[in-house]
């Protein structure tokens, strides 16, 4: 079975390959306190960096999910006052459950066609800026650069970044935020259970300053882990050495998002094309290059997916309100030419 599904995704084929790997240089039984999983553990996050372009500076700490990196923040940089942009179900998760945590968490909702302006973007009392990069349940992204001028109108406030189904699909411009998160699931090619979290020095600052020690997992616990490339619990050693493997493998992000965003163009010319189906955002300036909705009569999409079904390709449904309406296309860099090519010939049929 392909999965077109945004996340979990289709996963790397070398992956059966690393696993056995991993169990033959005993690395599913290693302690977490070991040297051995150090080494791991300090190539891991110096392999991130290289591949993504992440500052030198910054600290990057595994996580078990982006759900739990949202509790992180809330608990550890979050005080009273944090503001959630958001077009869709993902990032109003997000401000749903720091406001279990913090009643300051503000909602600020926008249009899935609009396209933000930073100059009506101001937040006097001081806080966390929570921004959804790309939001996977309709297809949405803002760009670095918009939230590279939201920090720059925000010099004192943390800016928070949940890039979890765009992360090493298109590079990300690191600087122009505090902390940015992802699940492996998702663009990096990988089998679900391992988050990565990354803080600019301000942030740690922050966390240092704040102090929050309630948590297995506060920020500050989390930092003096890191200065000796370890976790407060056992991590996902498995999951660490496979993302390992597949970043020594990996171009530079520069390169996976040239061939990303040719393949979101292919997508856009073959959909502009189709009389039953269509892009769900018309509003191309706000388009994810990493998920491509579509949207169709509900009884087409049906037949859509049941043929797709028949050839072993597993379409992402619909999300929340689009359930009915739409269907999703990973656009993740583990897919193949063939692959894309074999679901394209399906969706020509209709
Ligand atoms: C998948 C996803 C999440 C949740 O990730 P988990 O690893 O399940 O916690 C959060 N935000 C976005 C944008 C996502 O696509």
């Amino acid at each position: 079975m392909i999965s077109f599904y945004p996340g979990p995704s289709r996963v790397h084929d070398e992956i059966p390959r690393y696993v056995q790997d991993a169990h033959e240089l005993g690395v599913m039984s290693i302690n977490h306190r070991s040297d051995a999983f150090m080494a791991i553990s300090e190539r891991t996050v110096s392999l991130l960096k290289q591949r993504l372009n992440i500052p030198s500076d910054y600290t990057i700490f595994y996580t078990s999910s982006a759900t739990e990196c949202w509790e992180i923040i809330a608990q550890s940089l979050i005080t009273d006052k944090s503001y959630h942009l958001y077009n869709g179900a993902f990032g109003q998760k997000w401000h749903e459950y720091t406001q279990r945590l913090h009643s300051g968490a503000t909602a600020v909702p926008f249009g899935v066609e609009e396209k933000l302006d930073p100059a009506k973007l101001t937040f006097a009392e001081e806080g966390v800026i929570c921004i959804t990069q790309n939001e996977t349940s309709n297809g949405t992204q803002v760009p670095s650069a918009l939230i590279k001028r939201i920090k720059k109108n925000h010099p004192k406030h943390l800016i928070a970044v949940d890039a979890v189904s765009s992360m090493a699909g298109i590079a990300l411009d690191f600087k122009a935020a505090d902390i940015w998160f992802a699940s492996v699931q998702k663009c990096f090619g990988l089998p679900a259970g391992l988050g990565v979290m990354i803080c600019s020095p301000q942030a740690i600052e922050r966390s240092n300053h704040i102090a929050e020690k309630e948590h297995y997992n506060s920020l500050t616990f989390m930092t003096s882990m890191m200065t000796r490339w370890q976790t407060p619990c056992t991590p996902n050693v498995l999951g660490i050495y496979l993302l390992m493997r597949v970043l020594e493998d990996s171009d530079n992000i520069k390169d996976t998002q040239e061939k990303i965003v040719a393949r979101y163009e292919d997508w856009v010319t073959f959909l502009s094309e189709r009389k039953t189906i269509a892009p769900l955002v018309s509003n191309r300036a706000v388009h994810s290059h990493t998920v491509v909705p579509v949207t169709g009569d509900a009884d087409t999409l049906q037949h859509i997916k049941a043929l797709a079904k028949k050839h072993d390709i597993l379409l992402g449904e619909g999300y929340g309100e689009w359930k009915a309406t739409t269907f999703r296309i990973a656009n993740f860099p583990a897919l193949k030419k063939k692959e894309i090519k074999k679901l394209m010939a399906i969706l020509k049929k209709f």
